[in-house]
């Protein structure tokens, strides 16, 4: 027989709270996790024949070629497809070519069963987190408006990001949404749609409930 192993995709724009609910079920699920985005950096940093070819894209913001993406994600199913661990995917497939390659993977004897979570907020609501975001100048870490502090736990000051200039978010916006929409079509009957203006408790609540439906439950 045939055996599974079970891949959750992430859809959510900028803004959405994808990377926190990401973080949220690398903490509770035992899953593997694989964002296309680290993985790039990764071979960029390592510097590896991949990591060369992408490099100058990765710093301009445009999307990576389908092969050099679908290669790399192919890889890391099949390193872990063994352990027959959940997978969570998060910033892939990012257009509908990936989503092809990826339900024709098949890592030797096993099946990929594959559910998608979308983070949906409505548009005015992402230009109001995204423009009060604040990032630390010195390390990185990003502030919104809830954690009310003005510098950052590391001492840096805290700066508004040239990308998140309300302009330039609505440009990303309209971007996500044309890469976006083929992709939620494409998925159409494997897609849940959960509407990510709740607090992060009820977002969190949501998507125990999405993966509960998906048969995957929490770590004990
Ligand atoms: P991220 O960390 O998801 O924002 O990704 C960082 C960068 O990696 C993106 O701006 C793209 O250049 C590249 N990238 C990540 N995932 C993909 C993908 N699925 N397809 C093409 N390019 C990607």
């Amino acid at each position: 027989m045939t055996e599974s192993i079970k891949i959750v995709i992430l859809l959510g724009a900028p803004g959405s709270g994808k990377g926190t609910v990401a973080q949220y079920i690398r903490d509770r699920y035992n899953i593997c996790y694989f964002s296309t985005g680290n993985l790039l950096r990764n071979e960029v940093k390592e510097k590896t024949s991949i990591g060369r070819r992408v490099e100058n894209i990765l710093g301009s913001g445009g999307l990576v070629g389908d092969d050099v993406v679908n290669e790399i994600v192919e890889k890391n199913i099949e390193k872990v497809a063994e352990s027959r661990k959940v997978i969570l995917l998060d910033g892939y497939p990012r257009t509908k070519n990936q989503a092809v390659v990826l339900d024709a993977i098949r890592s030797g004897e096993f099946k990929e069963v594959i559910r998608v979570i979308e983070l949906d907020v409505g548009v005015e609501e992402v230009v109001a987190r995204i423009s009060q975001r604040r990032v630390c100048a010195k390390c990185g870490n990003t502030y919104g408006p809830m954690d009310g502090v003005k510098v950052c736990s590391c001492g840096g000051e805290l700066i508004k990001r040239k990308d998140d200039e309300e302009a330039t978010i609505r440009n990303r916006l309209n971007e996500y949404e044309k890469a976006t929409l083929p992709l939620s079509q494409y998925y159409s009957n494997r897609i849940v749609k959960i509407p990510g203006n709740g607090t992060p408790k009820e977002v969190a609540h949501k998507v125990d409930g999405c993966l509960h439906g998906f048969g995957i439950e929490k770590r004990r």
